[in-house]
């Protein structure tokens, strides 16, 4: 078999101008990086804002085991099954950050024969949306510093500054800095922290704005710290929107590239699914619902996580309606929620199957809960076994769940076609009667409640001194109408990665909780969440090399 890179650099690109005139899209309407990568432009989504929207289609899965279940491949794979199919089909992903390409995992263009391309190009640094929201980051927290050298007139507290520098870079020791150091001319010494540019409420806001006018608003309800009276000062405080904007006029803009088989995909934003909701930008999602009949999305981690915020924050925001949900499931996933330890995931064993099915049980109880309908596919893997998939097909079958086989990591969009098949059937035959799990008027306690109890299947919630504060404060500031946005382990539907399957007699703990006013959304947080990752032992960068034509290796 040959590695994701091999398959991509194999690939024959079309021009992606080609690509994009499938969609009716015109050159004017572009913006060319080279020959295989354009932005959409601004005019364009004015001549097509007024079109019916297409059916739009969520890719989410189960609780995964650490090496990924397989959403980013689905959902390309299903893209191009349902092209081949006859249906006008656009993708709509997240772009990857490169930090972590450097690190153990991979890249996120997909895998095998259902990945997008140019696949070096947008594991690197693409078309530069990442560099520029470093850069507005960083320019933020640099005013923020020059106003207390310059005298403080906001009174900003500097034992209450919220705002952190970020690097798009795996490089934990900058988790915890001390800034300002030297003479009186190098500013005011103070602790700072860094987050990876993924984990920046700028990366939130990009993705929630629906234009220019709707960002700048978001960057300016930032809150960059308190003051000494305890109020929150604010980037429109320090006069730092405009620019800030400046520097995002072109990230903005929806990128498109191509799968293998040339659909069109939409690659645009990606923030953290733990500490902001982990979807594509509202824009991309909004002009690829213009453009195509079917467009295909995806959400971060699990359904617990990816699909839930999906659901209650993107949708609920951005007045977006799932047509269906995509629900993938592998063996290895379900044994692993059966017990089986990481190492021993391609033997056959029924027995952790059903075990571990409850998880798989539980996903499909949620989705039902926003009224959307689910299909479930398997995503398979070469160990899997004849007999894994007849019972999970089964299992499927006896909850009158669609299923079908998904092998578009081996076969590309062949390979799809089956789930394809289950998709078009369900828009078609199925409504969505789509409503978010809870009211915007409802408590924030309420929310967490609900979701805690609903989707996690906790008995309750349980508070620590700093969060119950920190929700009075924050509902006292005006913002208890905000959504919220769990930031919890993707392991376990619990906030115990240990607690595999389907959890029961559990309480999530809440250790803290921030507003994240301009993307619009209350984040809690149960555990330790890491912003700023780490590189492992064996860095996967000692294994990345390029060579004199310019071809790059070892990336995957
Ligand atoms: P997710 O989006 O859920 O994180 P990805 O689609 O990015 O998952 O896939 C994670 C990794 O698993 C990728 O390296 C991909 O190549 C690999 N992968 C996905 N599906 C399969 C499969 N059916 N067989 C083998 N490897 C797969
Ligand atoms: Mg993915």
């Amino acid at each position: 078999m040959k590695t994701d890179i091999q398959i991509a650099q194999e690939a024959e690109m079309l021009p992606v101008k080609e690509v994009a005139a499938v969609y009716g899209i015109t050159e004017d309407d572009l913006e060319l990086y080279g020959k295989y990568k354009a932005k959409l432009t601004d005019e364009l989504w004015e001549k097509v804002k007024d079109r019916p929207d297409g059916k739009l289609v969520l890719v989410t899965a189960i609780n995964p085991t650490p090496a990924g279940e397989g959403k980013t491949t689905t959902s390309v794979g299903l893209g191009d099954a349902l092209k081949r199919l006859g249906k006008k089909t656009m993708i709509a992903l997240r772009e990857p950050s490169l930090g972590p390409c450097f690190g153990i995992k991979g890249g996120a263009a997909g895998g095998g024969y259902a990945q997008v391309v140019p696949m070096e190009d947008l594991n690197l640094h693409f078309t530069g949306d990442f560099h520029a929201i470093t850069s507005a980051n960083n320019l933020l927290a640099a005013l923020l510093d020059n106003h207390i050298q310059q005298g403080n007139a906001l009174g900003i507290d500097t034992r209450q500054i919220l705002w952190k520098r970020c690097l798009d870079m795996n490089d934990r020791v900058l988790r915890n800095v001390v800034v300002g150091l030297g003479a009186k001319a190098d500013g005011v010494v103070r602790e700072d922290h860094f987050v990876i540019t993924v984990a920046s409420e700028i990366m939130a806001i990009l993705c929630l704005a629906s234009d220019m006018d709707d960002l700048k608003e978001r960057l300016g309800r930032i809150i960059v710290a308190y003051n000494y009276a305890g109020e929150p000062v604010t980037a429109a405080d320090l006069h730092a929107v405009g620019s800030m904007a400046a520097l995002l006029k072109d990230a903005i803009k929806p990128n498109i590239i191509q799968t293998l088989e040339h659909t069109g995909a939409l690659v645009h934003g990606g923030p953290f699914a733990n500490i902001a909701h982990g979807c594509n930008s509202v824009r991309a999602t909004k002009t690829a619902l213009k453009l195509a009949d079917i467009v295909v999305t995806e959400a971060g981690f699990g359904a617990d996580l990816g699909a839930e915020k999906f659901l209650d924050i993107k949708c609920r925001k951005a007045g977006l309606k799932p047509d269906a949900v995509v629900l993938v499931a592998t063996v290895r996933a379900l044994k692993y929620n059966g017990g089986v330890p990481k190492n021993e995931l391609g033997t056959e064993n029924l027995e952790a199957l059903r075990k571990g099915i409850v998880n798989l049980e539980k996903h499909i109880e949620n989705i039902h809960k926003y009224h959307v309908p689910v299909v479930v596919t398997l995503n398979s893997f070469t160990s899997d076994t004849e007999a894994e998939y007849a019972f999970i097909k089964q299992f499927c079958e006896e909850k009158g769940c669609e299923f079908a086989l998904s092998e578009v990591w081996a076969k590309g969009g062949e390979g799809g076609e089956a789930l394809a098949q289950k998709v078009i059937t369900t828009l078609e035959t199925k409504e969505s009667h789509y409503e978010a799990l809870y009211p915007d008027e409802m408590s924030l306690k309420d929310k967490i409640r609900t979701v805690a109890t609903e989707i996690y299947g906790a008995d309750g919630v349980s508070y620590a001194p700093a969060a119950e504060k920190a929700l009075a404060r924050i509902e006292e500031m005006g913002f208890g109408n905000f959504p919220v946005c769990m930031a919890k382990t993707q392991y376990s539907l619990s906030d115990d990665q240990t607690k595999l399957g389907r959890p029961a007699g559990f309480t999530v703990n809440v250790r803290d909780v921030y507003v994240s006013a301009g993307a619009g959304f209350v984040v809690v947080l149960t555990g330790a969440i890491m912003t700023m990752p780490g590189l492992p032992k064996k860095p996967a960068a000692e294994g990345i090399d390029v060579n004199a034509e310019g071809v790059i290796t070892g990336l995957f």
